[in-house]
């Protein structure tokens, strides 16, 4: 079947890991976030994690062929199979290219890029909190959790991250020029852009979103029972 993939652009920050969840719950498809996964290897201290630690620390990107692999090996699981969501992947042109040879030419893929400037990041980012468990995204200015200091989810402490001090800030902002910005062009080529105008108020972001699904026909794709209902047979 034909999946439908929903590709994030935007600069950290921009509300991609905010707005992914919305569109989970709207189209019943996950949400795959290579910072995430990334970010999990390096908890678990394992050999990955080790190798793409301090280049995350610094801002700067990890290695395609690193990320390309990751993201071959989640999208082949079962809960990708009517689509997905790709926050922060691809980051490069090299891994849209590979990506895209992973795909079939009937699977559609709808590129949204969620535009801020970067005095927005700055302020957005030093307030930003994240919980370790879930990756649930506050924020101290716009989206506090219920009781402070703690995820509204798991219960447990959030913590800023490491990359959101205001010097990687900019670095990760010059990284994203540099390196995913040519994305822009390179979608606009198949005509599956979408600009997306971040500097809104939150719900206003989500509904320029689900409207643009509406507008490109797409729908939820979580399963109702009478999918699976089974034929009557007469006999
Ligand atoms: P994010 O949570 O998406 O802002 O990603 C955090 C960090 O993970 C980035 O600053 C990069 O160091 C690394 N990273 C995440 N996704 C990618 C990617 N697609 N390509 C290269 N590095 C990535």
């Amino acid at each position: 079947m034909a999946r439908t993939i929903i590709v994030l652009l935007g600069c950290p920050g921009a509300g991609k890991g905010t707005q992914a969840p919305v569109i989970r719950k709207l189209l019943g498809i996950p949400q795959i976030s290579t910072g995430g996964i990334l970010r999990d290897e390096i908890v678990a201290d394992t050999r990955l994690g080790r190798v793409v630690k301090e280049r995350m620390k610094a801002g700067g990107l990890v290695s395609d062929d690193i990320v390309n692999h990751l993201v071959a090996q989640r999208i082949r699981k079962d809960d990708c199979a009517l689509g997905f969501i790709l926050d922060g992947y691809p980051r490069t042109v090299q891994q849209a290219q590979t990506f895209q040879m992973e795909l079939t030419d009937t699977e559609e893929i709808v590129a949204m890029d969620i535009d801020v400037d970067i005095e927005t990041l700055v302020l957005r980012l030093k307030s930003r909190l994240q919980c370790k468990c879930c990756n649930a995204v506050y924020n101290l200015e716009t989206a506090t959790p219920r009781f402070e200091g703690l995820c509204d989810h798991c219960g447990i402490g959030l913590v800023q991250r490491d990359d959101d001090r205001e010097e990687v800030v900019r670095e990760r902002f010059r990284t994203y020029q540099d390196h995913t910005r040519p994305l822009v062009e390179y979608f606009q080529g198949y005509g599956v852009y979408h600009r997306v105008d971040g500097m809104k108020p939150t719900d206003e972001v989500s509904r320029s979103i689900t409207k643009i699904l509406q507008n490109r026909g797409i729908r939820s794709m979580k399963r109702t029972s009478t999918s699976f209902r089974l034929p009557v047979l007469t006999l």
